[in-house]
């Protein structure tokens, strides 16, 4: 395995204060981790993605969006592009957070156009995987993360897909406390290597990290980051104390 990656989710959370005091203080916590032994981002809201990328300026942080526009420019009210993230300092986008797929409603087809401008725009896509509670309980854990892993990387070739990261992220145990067992976790990282070992050489398929999201906390890092296929984690609600989040980074390593 490559070099672990762990990248925290803030959601919509934290204000224009808060979000830099948090930003330094992973930045100052993770100094002897950071950038050696692991990879670590962490997403902002939009508005704060500035300050905080200004604040990581000499850290080894690197700052990720939640979400992009796959146009370049132009009439689309509200929406944010791949050059514009790049300009206030970003270099990884989330595309395709369960989220956004089920709360916002975004469809499949829309989450492939993201990853697509997300590379031609110079980013490192985070594509988010995963089935909802109804779909496990039904059996279609496979079919549902074929589907997503699929249709969200449609088109690329087997050299552009080496800028993606891919995310298992049951949604069953997405902010819930309820986290997969790294058993649970490992059978469907190992499900989606072997899908990218059908739809990639084998360098693509070896390279692209696959992160496990959901519920991860300091106390079950260790546990799952010693699955073979669990390259990293992508962490919500404890991306917000810089405490558990340094805690992840350091059982991550
Ligand atoms: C997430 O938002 O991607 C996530 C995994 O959240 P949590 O860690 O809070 O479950």
């Amino acid at each position: 395995m490559g070099k672990p990656f762990v990248a925290g989710n803030w959601k919509m959370n934290t204000d224009s204060h808060s979000a830099v005091e948090l930003a330094e203080s992973i930045a100052g916590g993770s100094v002897s981790l950071a950038g050696e032994k692991v990879t670590v981002a962490v997403c902002p809201p939009f508005v704060y993605l500035r300050d905080v990328a200004n604040s990581l300026h000499l850290s080894y942080v690197a700052v990720g969006a939640q979400d992009i526009y796959f146009e370049s420019k132009g009439a689309f009210t509200g929406e944010i592009s791949a050059s514009m993230l790049k300009d206030v300092g970003c270099t990884y986008v989330l595309c395709g957070h369960s989220e956004r797929r089920h709360v916002i409603g975004e469809t499949e087809e829309l989450v492939n156009k993201k990853v697509v401008a997300a590379i031609s725009g110079g980013l490192l896509p985070i594509l988010c995987v995963g089935e909802l509670l109804s779909e496990r309980e039904a059996s279609q854990t496979e079919e549902v993360v074929t589907r997503h892993l699929k249709s969200g990387l449609a088109g690329l070739s087997d050299e552009k897909v080496l800028a993606v990261t891919v995310a298992y992220e049951p949604v069953w145990a997405i902010g819930t406390g309820r986290t997969a067992t790294p058993q649970q976790a490992q059978q469907v990282h190992a499900f989606i290597r072997k899908l990218l070992n059908e739809m990639y050489d084998d360098q693509a398929a070896a390279e692209i990290r696959i992160l496990y999201g959901g519920s991860v906390k300091p106390n079950n890092t260790a546990d799952l980051m010693r699955e073979k296929d669990i390259d990293g984690l992508l962490v919500g609600g404890a991306s917000l104390n810089a405490d558990d989040f340094l805690a992840i980074i350091q059982a991550a390593v």
